[in-house]
């Protein structure tokens, strides 16, 4: 499927590269829910493509996208362990 630009996988799953926590919003996601870093994104973001998930994730709204590749992935506990944490680094998250 074509990428839609919905912005969910900057905000659903954990980047590495980025420190990003799950669930958490990429610092570089821009309001219009574009990458404001695009040209030096780094390679898994470039590497990222668009696939079954993006349309069995499809939902009205980012909030929603995003709850739903968490349940995809039974990731809903452990994003609520990190937002409760009010960790912002995947890796303090990690090792709280
Ligand atoms: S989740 Fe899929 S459709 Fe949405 S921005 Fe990412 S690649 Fe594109
Ligand atoms: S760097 Fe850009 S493409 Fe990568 S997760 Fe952040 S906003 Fe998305």
């Amino acid at each position: 499927m074509d990428c839609t630009r919905c912005g969910a996988c900057c905000v659903a799953p954990d980047i590495a590269a980025l420190d990003k926590p799950l669930g958490l919003r990429c610092p570089h996601l821009g309001a219009d829910n574009l990458c404001t870093v695009y040209d030096r994104r780094p390679q898994v973001c470039r590497d990222y493509a668009a696939d079954e998930v993006c349309r069995r994730i499809d939902a009205p709204t980012l909030e929603e996208r995003v709850h739903k590749y968490l349940v995809l992935f039974e990731l809903t506990d452990e994003a609520r362990r990190v937002r409760e944490s009010g960790c912002s680094s995947m890796r303090r998250a990690r090792s709280g």
